[in-house]
């Protein structure tokens, strides 16, 4: 007779115990014979390991939910997983209405991202596994968050993966293609249906807080999308230029500093790495700027490649800054490690000549839990320099 749990070799069982929840198709030593959703797990000589989400068509087959063998992963278990997720971000609330309510893996709830924007939420099922409790998470998420709409931003590539349709479709009520949401009190339009993400960077929010704080005299906001960082630095600096290669992104940036009623920012679609160059050859200084490029390594085989385009902007942007300038750059490359981020920065400050202190080395928010032993939990690392 066929079993509906799975068996996992010793080199997946020790990957659970040492925190990681995934295990890879090649540990699975016998699959259940079930359809994707929620399964008992043994090791090899019949020992109960706990319950994980089952995904027949991905390289990833078993994420882990539940560490305890005798848990039921039913309605009750979501809702309770889901509250917990929601009571973290309780501080949040006083201070923004856009966050991230559930960070997958680095919330225990693998694969499920949920997103906040004012009375919306945007969800994002991306496995086979979380699929299948989609009734009992859509339940959970209408009585934990009281929101008026939900849609699913299902049209992320892992989805093809896991042997999933891709699609943005309605959970329930309507959700608005522009969505004003505040942080910290600069306001901005997200866009949940077409945007980047999930319509808007919220990772990114409290370093916004720290680059407006320190923000002054000529500023540059590069890979700006909607403008976020260039709302925040124009409450200080005389001056922002925002720089982006997307006409949507650079539309909406214009919206939002008249949502904002700021007068002192000045749009630009452009390729950043030409920007920076001609910037440099014109010998314009800034007294701050901001890098928030996308992700420039996808994999790891890209990673040589991404670290010359990261060494490339930030030498530039290096050679921008007025004396005494500062610099605010980031990474969201998971492929990037923080170490070799860091030594990117350095052999950049090695070649632009310029004397670079590390005023502060940043990462992830409240909202986007990372999880010492799931590092794919964590990918956004940052630094704020200052020039001499
Ligand atoms: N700083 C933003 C997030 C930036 S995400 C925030 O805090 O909300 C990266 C952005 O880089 C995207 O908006 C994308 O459109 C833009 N981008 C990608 N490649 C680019 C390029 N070569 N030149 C300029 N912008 C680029």
């Amino acid at each position: 007779m066929k079993e509906s749990h799975a068996v996992v070799s010793a080199r997946g069982a020790r990957r659970w115990q040492q925190g990681h929840p995934w295990i890879f198709r090649s540990d699975v030593v016998r699959p259940p014979a079930a359809p994707p959703g929620a399964v008992p797990v043994r090791d090899q000589q019949g020992r109960a390991l706990g319950w994980a989400l089952w995904s027949p068509a991905s390289e990833i087959s078993l994420r882990r939910i539940d560490a305890d063998p005798e848990a039921t992963i039913d309605a009750a278990w979501w809702h309770e997983r889901l509250r917990r997720a929601f009571e973290r971000r309780l501080p949040l609330a006083d201070v923004a209405d856009a966050y991230r309510l559930v960070h997958g893996e680095g919330d225990g709830l693998p694969s499920l991202v949920v997103d906040r924007f004012d009375r919306w939420l945007v969800v994002q099922f991306l496995s086979a596994g979380v699929e299948s409790f989609r009734e009992e998470i859509i339940a959970a998420l209408h009585a934990l968050s009281g929101a008026e709409g939900a849609l699913a931003r299902n049209d992320a590539s892992v989805r093809a993966r896991e042997g999933l349709e891709r699609a943005v479709e309605p959970l329930w009520g309507d959700v608005p293609h522009e969505v004003a949401v505040s942080e910290h009190g600069v306001r901005f339009l997200a866009a949940p249906h077409t945007g980047q993400k999930t319509g808007a960077f919220l990772d990114q929010r409290e370093n916004r807080v720290l680059a407006g704080s320190v923000a002054r005299g000529r500023a540059l906001d590069v890979f700006s999308y909607h403008g976020s960082f260039a709302l925040h630095l124009a409450r200080r600096a005389d001056t922002v230029i925002a720089v982006d290669s997307s006409a949507q992104a650079i539309a909406r940036a214009a919206e939002n500093a008249v949502l904002n009623d700021l007068r002192n920012i000045t749009l630009v679609e452009a390729d950043a790495f030409e920007f920076l160059r001609a910037r440099e050859q014109a010998r314009d200084r800034y007294e701050t700027i901001v890098l928030d490029p996308p992700a420039f390594a996808k994999n790891k085989a890209s990673l040589e490649g991404a670290v010359r385009g990261y060494k490339e902007i930030n030498l530039r942007a290096m050679r921008l800054l007025a004396p005494g300038g500062l610099l605010y750059t980031a990474s969201c490359s998971y492929h990037l490690t923080k170490p070799r981020f860091l030594e990117m920065l350095q052999e950049a400050a090695a070649d632009s000549g310029r004397r670079m202190v590390l005023r502060a080395f940043t990462g992830q928010p409240l909202d986007h839990p990372e999880v010492l032993t799931v590092p794919e939990t964590g990918y956004l690392k940052g630094a704020l320099l200052e020039a001499d």
